[in-house]
């Protein structure tokens, strides 16, 4: 029978290779494969995981006489025996020439001057290994596959100014299609093949090495060789993410990617696609995917030459272990040849430069680790090379983080949070590619820990990315890996009818629905580890939603003598020791008022008690710190750190203590509220770690009250708060501080959404083809969106979605209000009914915390009304 002439390449990686039943679905996979397109099939593997890494450590121990590399050898061998025993498969018979040739090599004379070509031969067991065993198996399970040594089908070509160490063991391989060759490895009489990745014949008949995490570009090698219908890398991940999953697991899937985006993210650091995997592909014009071989059902990532485009932040990568080389010029300015003579330099030792940023005398360069072999005794003779013509000083380790996507140049501006969190570090270097692709940051990499969840986080709440983009963006990592979290439909979908008829009463109109805030302020009381609980009624002070909530058994947190006045007058019998009053520059009278009312006060300066001594003389107070940093959803809501007017300083404790004393003033409380919108549940209980240690030191404090500033799901992606981890991680932390009681103040997290603004609609406008919608009120109702770029749902509610009447479908308008002022816009290309016209009654979602409560009359508008739906 004739073997068809169209090929699929299947590449597995380290962790896709290293079990049984892994190997049980890349034959079942080959073999599916074959049947569908009609094609043959080869598969491409790497070592067994972490084999790789083990080699190079035999090949980089510096002991070769002692024990050590034999040792290791031994160990390597004896794992792959056990997993011949695993497979089934009698080790002394299928390793019979692999075992005997490690062992060799660990002994070989070449070992001790860790000769280039050793190094080569010895990384190549790890894929000689696993893909002898791999074959053996797949034969005993009765599948018709061949073995092929790579070698002897990939060549490395010598590129010019490559050093001795990337000739060998970083190369690259020819592989412009050549019918010729073709030919003779379709000869192969076995259907399905067999063959490692990572390894290539050298021009001197030895073996090279194709880079760490190379076997992805061997599978590219022999998919444009064979022109292959696809080239497949399986991996463990289902696809290439919006950034490393393992590091943000709110990562998204990216199912849809160019090759130039691919390129981009693999270069700038996504270890799930080897950097020069894609060019081959990419010149031969063989799409690729990337899957997952535990969940082979998954989409994955497809990447071609015809994905669709969209400007905006498509990932964001991160790559460690870079070295910056810094070249102060000694002569003149603007000296002719400078940047030639430097170059020079680097060109002679065989090191590429990756990133540069110059001024008028100084240069700074990268140094990228995958491409360069960058110890301490290159770095150095570079260095002696440069200090004939400049200053140099090397400054490692640093981190490179990158934004990649279309467009780059245009959104500057609107990557203005993105700006604030480097704003905090040290930025060495910033480099923005002349492609418009990809935006480069480099920092220390101390610095860098912790940025990316944060980076993505500003990304996706950012108004202007294209991360909520369903056809652009597909699940989460945390998603796929945990099963979507159901969200309960909001309460409004179910109650249309009754919200037309409060809406047909006039708008701007707000309705909050008590049974929604009730069942939250019943969620927060079975939170076991907590003590007190305070609702910080400055999110929505609504006398039916206070009334609801004391009822519930919780606090209140005020922050002006208004607020006071409010809660006592709506609340006349309410206990003054369920009241806290945490006021921010307030003036003094307003501090006499409190403790008049019996409310316990916070303060949070030495110049408090300087100014006012008589005011606190002999009383308890609560004292708010600063710890030196801010967290949240928004620069204007990050309440920490030394640009936040919130808090003293923890430099300055001593001091206030030493003055309370003084004043017989009795320190019984200690807060710290770092800012709102934090979505990470393990802030809090580092919160109340901090502030116990602190307070342990002070001695008199009964309470530490951690803030609040949970966040809400306004994000239509976005997942609820996981209160249960809020609430594991502070019991955790109680337990190793019980002596003190705990309090929180969440405002937002109870009221936000059990209110919501409704709306009609005034115009329909289309200008340069954007389509608006004007409604009648806008941010003089709702400032949110404007004054943080806030996300808020936005549905037309007399068009409800799913209607089989009309059926002109979604499509995207910008929702604007009546205000003159640009930034008058509730919502940006909202997917919203087509016929959406005059008089339809729109409605803005979670909108019961920080709604009401900020509106205005700006323009002279009135003020919304508001209704209770109880
Ligand atoms: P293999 O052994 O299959 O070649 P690798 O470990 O080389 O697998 O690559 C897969 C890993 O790449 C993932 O486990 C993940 O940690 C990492 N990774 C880094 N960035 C990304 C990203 N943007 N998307 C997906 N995976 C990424
Ligand atoms: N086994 C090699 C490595 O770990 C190649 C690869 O897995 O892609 O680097
Ligand atoms: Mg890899």
């Amino acid at each position: 029978m004739s073997l068809p002439d169209r090929w699929l390449v299947l590449k597995f990686g380290g962790t896709s290779v290293s079990r049984r039943e892994r190997w049980d679905t890349i034959g079942r996979l080959a073999r599916e494969r074959a049947d569908m397109a009609d094609a043959r099939v080869l598969v491409v593997v790497s070592a067994l995981s972490g084999v790789t890494n083990e080699l190079q450590a035999i090949c980089d121990g510096d002991s070769v006489d002692g024990d050590g590399v034999a040792a290791r050898a031994a160990a390597l061998a004896e794992r792959h025996r056990a997993f011949a025993v695993e497979l089934g498969l009698d080790p002394d018979i299928v390793l019979a020439e692999r075992l005997p040739a490690l062992r060799s090599l660990a002994g070989d004379a070449r070992a001790a001057t860790r000769a280039l070509d050793w190094q080569a031969e010895m990384l190549a067991q790890g894929e000689l290994l696993s893909s002898t065993l791999g074959a053996a198996y797949l034969r005993a399970q009765g599948l018709d596959f061949g073995w092929c040594d790579a070698r002897d089908w990939l060549d490395a070509i010598a590129l010019p100014n490559q050093n001795a160490w990337s000739t060998r063991l970083s190369v690259s391989c020819r592989h412009e299609a050549d019918a010729g060759w073709r030919a003779r490895f379709a000869a192969q009489p076995a259907r399905l093949l067999l063959t490692q990745g990572f390894i290539a014949r050298h021009g001197d008949g030895g073996t090279a090495i194709l880079g760490r995490g190379g076997s992805d570009t061997s599978a590219a090698y022999f998919g444009a060789l064979l022109r292959a219908q696809r080239v497949e890398i399986w991996t463990d991940v289902p696809g290439i993410f919006s950034a490393n999953p393992r590091i943000v697991p709110e990562a998204r899937l990216l199912a849809r990617l160019d090759y130039a985006e691919a390129q981009e993210i693999a270069t700038t650091g996504a270890k799930v696609l080897h950097p020069r995997a894609i060019a081959p592909c990419r010149d031969g014009n063989v799409p690729m995917a990337i899957l997952d071989t535990a969940r082979p059902d998954l989409p994955g990532t497809r990447i071609d030459a015809s994905a669709a485009t969209v400007p905006g932040v498509k990932a964001i990568s991160r790559r460690n272990g870079i070295v910056l080389v810094s070249m102060e010029s000694i002569g003149m300015w603007q000296q002719v040849g400078f940047l030639a003579d430097i170059f020079e330099r680097f060109k002679r030792h065989g090191l590429s430069v990756d990133l540069i940023g110059s001024s008028e005398t100084n240069v700074t360069v990268s140094l990228d680790p995958s491409e360069n072999l960058v110890t301490s005794n290159v770095l150095e003779a570079l260095a002696a090379d440069l200090a004939g013509v400049c200053r140099v000083k090397v400054i490692a380790p640093c981190a490179a983080i990158t934004l990649v996507g279309r467009g780059m140049r245009s959104l500057l501006h609107r990557l203005g949070d993105i700006w604030a969190v480097f704003g905090r570090e040290r930025v060495h270097l910033v480099s923005q590619s002349s492609n418009d692709l990809n935006l480069t940051f480099v920092i220390d990499e101390a610095d860098a820990e912790g940025l990316l969840p944060q980076l993505h986080a500003e990304l996706v709440r950012s108004d202007a990315m294209p991360m909520r983009d369903a056809s652009v963006f597909g699940p989460s990592w945390h998603e796929i890996a945990n099963g979507r979290v159901p969200r309960d439909a909001p309460w409004w979908r179910g109650k249309r009818e009754a919200l037309l008829r409060l809406a047909a009463r006039g708008t701007p109109r707000y309705a909050y629905d008590l049974a929604t805030l009730r069942a939250r302020a019943r969620a927060l009381n079975a939170v076991a580890a907590i003590d007190r609980r305070h609702y910080a009624l400055k999110a929505n002070p609504h006398p039916a939603i206070l009334r609801a909530l004391e009822a519930e058994g919780i606090g209140f947190e005020c922050v002006s003598a208004g607020e006071l006045q409010h809660l006592f007058a709506t609340l006349p019998a309410l206990d003054p020791a369920r009241v806290l009053f945490t006021p921010s520059f307030a003036p003094r009278v307003e501090y006499e008022d409190a403790f008049a009312r019996g409310a316990t006060v916070t303060v949070d300066s030495v110049e408090a008690l300087q100014r006012w001594p008589e005011l606190f003389r002999g009383r308890a107070l609560w004292l708010r710190l600063d710890l030196g940093r801010g967290e949240g959803h928004h620069a204007k809501v990050r309440t920490g750190g030394s640009e936040a007017k919130f808090g003293l300083p923890v430099g300055r404790l001593d001091a206030f203590v030493t003055l309370a004393r003084n004043l017989g003033v009795r320190i019984t409380g200690l807060h710290a509220h770092l800012g709102s919108g934090v979505e990470l549940p393990a802030h809090w209980r580092d919160v109340y770690a901090e502030l116990a240690a602190t307070a342990e030191r002070i001695g008199t404090i009964g309470t530490i009250d951690i803030g609040g500033g949970l966040p809400v799901p306004y994000l239509p992606d976005a997942a609820p708060f996981d209160i249960d981890a809020w609430a594991r991680g502070l019991a955790e932390v109680k337990a190793l501080y019980p002596q003190f009681a705990l309090a929180v103040e969440p405002g937002r997290w109870l009221a936000a959404e059990c209110g919501v603004l409704l709306l009609h609609a005034t115009q329909v406008v289309e200008k340069d083809g954007v389509r608006r919608v004007g409604c009648d009120a806008g941010m003089n109702a709702l400032l949110r969106p404007a004054l943080y770029d806030a996300y808020h749902d936005i549905a037309n509610l007399s068009r409800p979605a799913g209607d089989p009447v009309r059926d002109g479908g979604l499509v995207a308008f910008d929702v604007v209000g009546p205000i003159c002022e640009s930034g008058d816009v509730l919502g940006r290309q909202r997917q919203l009914p087509a016929d959406t016209a005059e008089g339809d009654v729109l409605l803005v979602a979670d909108a019961g915390a920080y709604g009401m409560a900020m509106a205005n009359t700006y323009n002279l508008r009135a003020l919304p009304a508001e209704e209770v739906i109880e």
